[in-house]
């Protein structure tokens, strides 16, 4: 059986724990490599060598280090495919769709390469008589990456790119059930210069997240995957002295007003609710059409598209979604479909009991459409994270604004609408953290920060864009005044600002 290896000190290394979990091919139904599961020993020793990187990584020019950020972009680039397939194996989602995974973090190490300009601070002459005061952003040492198995590539970089532009040494603990691809990112980052132990990939359950949170070379966690996780990291990280940003769980709502266009706001929905079999963060689980009579347009629309859709393996050309990522995951989507028709919600097209031709053991489950669900109802207040979509239908635009600005999650909302002054009014009043106009998944470009609100994200920096930089670097300022020489003696007063 393939181990698929930690990777530190610049080298692949076995797993010495003896504990190992499996990794699927989804598709296939089958194992397709064990991954060993970290003791605490061995993140300590992920740690240590981190720690060792990091007097020669913080001390190389923010410059250079971009120059090796940037050679590792060429890399990533250049080995696009190879990384595509190994992610598609392991994860399910389409190649096309690896790809984007893989590109959307290229484009925050592509950010993370203006360094030397983000890194600048703040310089203020004459704050006083012959005091000048300036600011300085300084790596914090040893900084860590706790990552989802939906995006093995994107999460990854998004969060090592910047730390390490900032001159901080990065131990990721990736998912452990896509584990292969951060494993080859690593490789690429040394092949492209970056020091020995700069960036070590050790692979864990709870006992290697816990080694990391509590190790006080440790400086500050950044984590992203389920709710109840991303809290308990976040309050465990404050009580061991560290820094933390924790991302949670989501059930993004996109509202469709009356006067949208119809087809465009359907195609945009099947995408946003569908792609990747719905393990998006930002997949859009919730449609909220406004009326009666868009509600049923729009039900008409989506059947005839789902009717359409090809689910089917991640390699095949043909297929627009893949599997689900695990046995565990088919399970719990297909008893939540049977939770909401308990519930009393409308089984429009039901996914469970989905088969592909060839693949009698992969981890299928077909597009599912609920109707008429209601926000009392668990599957609307559930993060469900497979292919299923709800729709809640609103009576007017209050009804659909008050749905996602209550709801528990905030990650991701859209709105779809011809009407500027509506747009205006959802984007300004909706308390949801990224908002779409007529844009279904409004993931912010790399320049922007990500970040959702309520239960999807717990600390007060987002993801990448400038708060990442903030995130992983700490201010030192500078009051400096050079006396104008002994003529003037000493001065016992306090300094003031003007
Ligand atoms: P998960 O919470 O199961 O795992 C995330 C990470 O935490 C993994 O590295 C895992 O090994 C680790 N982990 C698991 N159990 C742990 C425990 N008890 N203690 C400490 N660490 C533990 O999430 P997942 O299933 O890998 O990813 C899907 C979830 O991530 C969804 O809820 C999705 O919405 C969320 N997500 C959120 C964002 C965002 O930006 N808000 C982005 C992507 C995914």
């Amino acid at each position: 059986m393939t181990q698929v290896p930690h990777f530190m000190s610049g080298r692949r290394v076995e797993g010495t724990s003896g504990r190992f979990q499996d990794v699927y091919n989804p598709v296939k139904g089958e194992v397709a490599a064990q991954v060993p599961l970290a003791s605490a020993e061995e993140v300590q020793g992920a740690i240590e060598s981190s720690q060792q990187a990091f007097a020669t990584w913080s001390a190389t020019n923010a410059q250079r280090r971009a120059r090796v950020l940037l050679k590792w972009v060429d890399l990533i680039n250049e080995n696009m495919d190879e990384l595509a397939t190994l992610l598609s194996n392991e994860h399910g989602k389409t190649f096309p769709d690896a790809k984007g995974d893989i590109q959307r973090g290229v484009e925050v190490v592509e950010f993370a390469a203006g360094a030397p300009h983000l890194l600048k601070g703040e310089y203020s002459s004459a704050a006083g008589t012959g005091i000048d005061v300036h600011s300085l952003r300084q790596p914090l040492g040893v900084v860590a990456g706790i990552t989802p198995f939906n995006f093995p590539a994107m999460i990854p970089l998004w969060k090592a790119g910047i730390a390490l532009a900032a001159g901080n040494t990065f131990v990721l603990k990736p998912s452990e059930r896509d584990p292969s691809v951060p494993v080859r990112l690593a490789e690429l980052a040394l092949e492209a210069g970056m020091p020995e132990g700069a960036l070590n990939v050790i692979h864990g359950d709870k006992t290697a997240v816990d080694a990391l949170i509590q190790d006080p070379r440790v400086k500050a966690v950044g984590f992203v995957g389920s709710t109840a996780i991303a809290q308990s990291i976040y309050l465990d990280a404050a009580r061991h002295n560290k820094r933390a940003q924790c991302f949670g769980g989501a059930k993004n709502h996109m509202v469709i007003m009356p006067d949208a266009d119809l087809e465009q706001a359907a195609d945009a929905l099947i995408g946003a609710a569908f792609g990747s079999a719905g393990e998006r963060c930002m997949a859009i689980s919730v449609a909220v059409p406004v009326g009666e009579a868009t509600a049923d347009k729009l039900v008409a629309l989506l059947r005839e598209r789902i009717d359409r859709l090809t689910m089917g393996p991640s390699l095949d050309e043909s297929s627009d979604f893949g599997p689900v990522v695990g046995k565990d995951a088919k399970e719990r989507i297909e008893s939540y479909i049977g939770i909401g028709v308990d519930e009393g919600a409308q089984l429009l097209i039901d996914g469970r009991g989905a088969t592909v031709d060839g693949h009698p053991h992969g981890f299928w489950v077909g597009a599912t459409l609920f109707d008429r669900v209601s926000p009392d109802m668990r599957i609307y207040k559930e993060e469900i994270f497979g292919p299923v979509l709800c729709i809640a239908r609103a009576a007017d635009y209050e009804e659909a604004l008050r749905l996602p600005s209550e709801h528990e999650y905030g990650n991701g909302v859209a709105i779809f609408t011809r009407d500027g002054d509506t747009a205006r009014d959802f984007t300004t009043r909706v308390e949801v953290g990224m908002v779409g106009v007529n844009v279904p998944i409004p993931v912010p470009i790399a320049y922007y920060t990500f970040g959702g609100w309520k239960a999807s994200g717990f600390g007060d920096l987002n993801q990448h864009g400038t708060d990442g930089l903030k995130f992983y670097t700490k201010t030192k300022t500078v009051t400096t005044r050079w006396p104008s020489g002994a003529k003037e003696g000493a001065s016992f007063v306090m300094p003031e600002g003007s």
